[in-house]
Formats: structure tokens, C-alpha cells, sequence
């Protein structure tokens, strides 16, 4: 491990300054990640700036959304009263992620801001195109069996590893970052980017920029049918091959609004757009599930190790839609 500066500033604004005075700092929240990645010689910044004396840690009910602050933990988040009530899809995701320990140190920025757990990106004697823009990438035509079967490059096969995220994404909501030009907010999709030709850039965050809450939206029919499944190797401490998070508010047996994304497939949360158009206004049938799963997979294609995602991400839609909408 190298060497590296170490503070803890008490207000936004020395953290921002110091983020923005230094080419290789890096906020530090639970690190559950990026000390992993140091240890590794992944990255290696020269000054960590702690910021958990931040006051960010607030979980409210606002008019008409949720505002959890960006170093609420994910353990806080998802016992929380109120998530439970009104946004039970992203307890339920939350409570899938990691292990009790690791969620009683990650924050909610530090969650979205992790990097990818691709085998290849860790090990610095592989070629990483996200590591080390240019190498090449050893998942590419390597063992490739956690890898993305929708969004991918050929510079990039990785997925996102968060399952949080994958619960946001369904749930519409926004990132609200500030930096020393002011806040700014941008929708929960956007967030995140494709690898496209330059997977060393994970999300949009730019430069001197601090991720300081998230607001979802308060929707109480949404809140009633949802659902997170996880499907992956051992029931804990284990990243999704697939996940899948679904809401559906539905008059009687017809589905007026769904929402619908996915993990474990793409480089980013994974929204099922064309799906959910799909389901507007159907009624709950089998017949309906799988066709919608089947749009959803339309652009999927498989890099080897991971074809069985080709059948595992339609069936867990359709496992997901069933359950939720309680057809046995
Ligand atoms: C063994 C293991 C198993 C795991 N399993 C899962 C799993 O199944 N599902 C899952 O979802 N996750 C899993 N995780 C990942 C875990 O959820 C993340 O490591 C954690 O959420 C990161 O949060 P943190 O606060 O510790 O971030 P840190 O490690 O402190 O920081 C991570 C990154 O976020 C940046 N950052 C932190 N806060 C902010 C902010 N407010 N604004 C801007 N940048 C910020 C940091 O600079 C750093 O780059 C696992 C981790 C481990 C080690
Ligand atoms: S899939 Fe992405 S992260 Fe993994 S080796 Fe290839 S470039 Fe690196």
C-alpha cells in the first residue's frame, strides 16, 4: 500500500475544496470498497478526505418524495421505518447486498460510486481497459461468467455490481450533487454510463463534484406491489448473476403502471423501458409476463461463460412479475 494523506473535514465546503485542490484525492465514506482498491494498487490516491463528519445522514419525508442523504448507512436506510413503509422495493434490495457487517459501514454515495467487481479489473496483471485505458480487456474472450449480456462494448464486458441501485433506477429517482458552482440534479438513469469506448468512466460525476442525496418519489400504489430477486451463487454475501426489481400498480387485474430494471447485466442499472411499455395496461396473465421478458431480452447476446444469463434474466422477469402480481 502506498502512502497517503489523510483529513476529515467537518463542512461541505472544506471537503469540496480539498477534492478540488488535489488531482488524486478521493472522498472516503465507509471504504468498504475503495480501501480493496488500494490495498490491490488498483487506484492510489494521495490524500483521502474522509467525509462521514458530513451531515448527510438524514432519511425525511419531503413533499411528495423521500430524501435520504448520501452517508445514511445501508444498513440505517434499509431498516429504516419509513423506507420500509413507503419504499420497500429498496429495503429489500439493500437487505439482499453484501453482509450485515459490510452494510453497517457502506453509505448510500459510496454504494453508487463502487467499481465493478470484474475479476480482471482487480488484478493488476491483467489487461483492464477500465483500469488502464488501452490494455485490452481479459474478460473479453477470458472467463467471463458474471459479465453483462446487455449494453456492453467491446472495450468493456463488465457489469455493475450494486444492488440498490438496481432498486433506484426502478423507483425514478434523482441524485442530487453539489459542488462549489452549486447543486445540481440528474435523474437516477442517467447517472451511471455504458462503457461505450471509455468504460474508465463509471457515471457522470464530474470532477470536484460530491454526491449529497438521493430523493425518490412517494408513490404509494407503486409501494404496495414491489419486489427485488436476487438470484446468485450462495443465498449471502454474493453478487447478482441476475436481479431483477419490479413495482406494479394495478386497478384490479390490469396493470396501470409498471417499472421495471435489472442487475447483473449491464454496466449500468438496467431499466426495462420497452417492457413496461409493454405491460401498461395489460392484464396479469403468464402469457403477458414472458412476452414482456422476451422485449426485455431482445438485445441480449452472451460472451460465452455468461450464455446461461440468456435464459436465467427472462425467467427471473417473469418469476418476479408472478410473484409480485400473485400468480402462484
Ligand atoms: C465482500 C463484499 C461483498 C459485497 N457484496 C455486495 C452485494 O452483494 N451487493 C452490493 O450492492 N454491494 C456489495 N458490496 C459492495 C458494498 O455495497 C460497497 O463496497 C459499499 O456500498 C461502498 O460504500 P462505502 O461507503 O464503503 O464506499 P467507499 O469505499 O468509502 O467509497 C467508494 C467510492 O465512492 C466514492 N464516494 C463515497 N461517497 C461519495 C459521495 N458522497 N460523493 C461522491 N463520491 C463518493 C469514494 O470516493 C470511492 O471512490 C460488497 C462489498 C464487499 C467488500
Ligand atoms: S470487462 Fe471491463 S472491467 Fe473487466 S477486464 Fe474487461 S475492461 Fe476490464
Amino acid at each position: 500500500m502506498i502512502n497517503f494523506d489523510y483529513i476529515k473535514p467537518s463542512s461541505q465546503k472544506a471537503a469540496i475544496d480539498a477534492l478540488n485542490k488535489d488531482a488524486t484525492a478521493q472522498f472516503i465514506a465507509g471504504g468498504t470498497n475503495l480501501v480493496d482498491l488500494m490495498k490491490r494498487g488498483v487506484t492510489a490516491p494521495q490524500k483521502l478526505i474522509d467525509i462521514t463528519n458530513l451531515p448527510l445522514k438524514n432519511i425525511e419525508q419531503r413533499k411528495g418524495f423521500i430524501r435520504i442523504g448520501a452517508l445514511a448507512l445501508n444498513s440505517d436506510v434499509s431498516e429504516h421505518e419509513l423506507i420500509n413503509k413507503k419504499l420497500p422495493l429498496l429495503s429489500q434490495a439493500l437487505q439482499a447486498g453484501a453482509s450485515p457487517q459490510l452494510r453497517n459501514m457502506a453509505t448510500v454515495g459510496g454504494n453508487m460510486m463502487q467499481r465493478t467487481r470484474c475479476t480482471y479489473f482487480y488484478d493488476t496483471t491483467m489487461p483492464c481497459n477500465k483500469r488502464q485505458p488501452g490494455s485490452g480487456c481479459g474478460a473479453l474472450k477470458g472467463y467471463n461468467r458474471m459479465h453483462a449480456i446487455l449494453g456492453a462494448s467491446d472495450k468493456c464486458i463488465a457489469v455493475h455490481p450494486s444492488d440498490m441501485c438496481i432498486a433506484l433506477a426502478a423507483l425514478d429517482a434523482t441524485v442530487v450533487i453539489s459542488s462549489n458552482k452549486g447543486d445540481r440534479r440528474i435523474p437516477f438513469a442517467d447517472f451511471h454510463r455504458l462503457p461505450g469506448l471509455t468504460p474508465e468512466k463509471d457515471n457522470n460525476l464530474q470532477k470536484g463534484e460530491m454526491i449529497t442525496s438521493i430523493e425518490v418519489p412517494d408513490n404509494d400504489a407503486l409501494a404496495k406491489r414491489s419486489l427485488y430477486i436476487k438470484i446468485r451463487d450462495r443465498a449471502s454475501y454474493a453478487f447478482a448473476l441476475v436481479s431483477v426489481a419490479v413495482a406494479l400498480d394495478m386497478k384490479g387485474n390490469t396493470i396501470a403502471n409498471a417499472r421495471l430494471a435489472m442487475g447483473g447485466v449491464a454496466h449500468k442499472p438496467w431499466r426495462l423501458i420497452a417492457a413496461e411499455n409493454f405491460l401498461k395496461g395489460k392484464t396479469v396473465s403468464v402469457e403477458n409476463f414472458k412476452q414482456a421478458a422476451a422485449i426485455a431480452m431482445k438485445d441480449a447476446k452472451g460472451y460465452g461463460y455468461n450464455n446461461f444469463k440468456l435464459k436465467l434474466a427472462p425467467n427471473t422477469i417473469t418469476e418476479t412479475l408472478k410473484k409480485v402480481s400473485g400468480i402462484t
